[in-house]
């Protein structure tokens, strides 16, 4: 068994050790001390990182007979004396999260009754699972109390208990360990059995802010972030508000109203440039159809229209038909090669069909009603209209 520092002492980040055992394993190195401040991965926290004399830490693991194996770049030698220093940042990072986990399910568990049936502590946020779905109302009350409750201050004591003695403790959650357990108590407000490491004072914990959830099978998941983390979350949300406001020269609280209203001009644009694709396409389809040849029994248009969308090419065929006696075929010259075909309401061609058939002959996709289709054929423009004068009319 290896002595674990951080159960008693959550602070401390360095300390010397004698190196029990040191194997290769590939191109790192499993090593084992007498003593170790390092948390190995457990509980939803991850490992810490740092160094154990010139050998970098690059992982840390617990093994089932309560061994701690540290994972490094370099061997150590076996009964020599190390100093182990661990990367304090990120260890302080994940106890903010962790003590700011046990607070945030305490508040849901005292409001409203609901339990936290799980918690992951991500490189950026971390997460509870809750065992029903809580409204917005109630996230907010809880963030505010678990806010509460770090502004207190509260000391956050640790203690060992027989199993005994925990029965008769108020914990949040079964224990899942058996034998002695290790006991978190946040002052007055939580009862956990945990192995993680935590502040020994709720205000090291910052702030808690709920950073967004999601509904799911009669369960919420919801996103939190603590000290540092609720700091660069506000940052990174600023820098998006501050750019917003820039680009549309409004402030923050008028940002929503504004895109609703780019949002609605938009729209109004768009079918204004309807409107004028319609008038220019019955002014085109004039000309075309005093020039239109004659195939078998019908006048066909047959272009190509470069570097406009399908939506012209519908407009365009759609007032060329718009007379009796038409078929209109239009490609752009996009690839694949989109082609629209319509015909008038007396002509018997099935528009449709024909689509199909070029489709099969030609390569693409597309299809469409008896009086007008659409699609994207894998031929160039040409040898579509080629296409179009051999097959229609006859
Ligand atoms: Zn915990």
């Amino acid at each position: 068994m290896t002595t674990r520092i951080y159960f008693t002492d959550a602070l401390a980040t360095e300390f010397d050790a004698t190196v029990v055992s040191s194997v290769a394993a590939g191109d790192r190195f499993r090593v084992v001390l007498d003593r170790t401040a390092f948390y190995p991965t457990s509980g939803g926290q991850p490992f810490d990182t740092g160094t154990l004399g010139a050998a970098r830490v690059l992982e840390v693991e617990d093994d089932d007979a309560g061994v701690i194996h540290h994972v490094l770049n370099a061997p150590l030698e076996p009964g020599t004396r190390i100093t182990g220093r661990i990367d304090w940042p990120r260890r302080l990072d994940h106890m903010q999260q962790h003590t700011g986990q046990h607070i945030l399910s305490a508040a849901f568990d005292r409001l409203f009754q609901v339990r936290t049936t799980s918690f992951h502590l991500g490189a950026d946020v971390a997460t509870i699972d809750l065992a029903r779905e809580v409204t917005p109302a109630e996230i907010a009350q809880a963030q505010t109390e678990a806010n509460r409750i770090i502004w207190e201050a509260r000391p956050i004591t640790v203690r060992f208990v027989s199993e005994d003695e925990a029965s008769k403790l108020p914990l949040r959650k079964e224990p899942v360990k058996t034998g002695l357990l290790r006991i978190v108590e946040v002052t007055d407000f939580d009862v956990s059995a945990c192995g993680g490491t935590h502040v020994p004072q709720a205000g090291m914990i910052g702030a808690i802010l709920v950073a967004g959830w999601e509904r799911f099978k009669g369960a919420t998941r919801l996103t939190f972030v603590c000290g540092g983390r609720a700091l660069r979350s506000h940052d990174a949300l600023r820098d998006v508000v501050v750019a917003a406001t820039r680009a549309l020269s409004v402030l923050p609280s008028e940002v929503e109203g504004a895109i609703g209203r780019l949002q609605s001009e938009a729209r109004e644009k768009e079918r204004e440039l309807r409107r004028i694709q319609e008038a220019v396409a019955t002014l085109r389809a004039g000309v075309l159809r005093h020039s239109a040849p004659t195939l078998g029994r019908v006048r066909g248009v047959l272009l190509t229209e470069p570097g406009l969308d399908a939506t012209w090419l519908k407009v365009l065929a759609s007032a060329v038909v718009s007379e009796p006696g038409f078929v209109a075929v239009i490609t752009g010259d996009a690839k694949p090669t989109p082609v629209v075909v319509a015909r008038s309401a007396d002509v018997a061609l099935d528009a449709g069909a024909w689509m199909k058939r070029a489709t099969a002959e030609l390569g693409g996709r597309g299809g469409g009603r008896p009086e007008a289709a659409q699609g994207g054929l894998d031929a160039s423009p040409a040898r579509i209209l080629e296409f179009a004068r051999a097959t229609i009319g006859g």
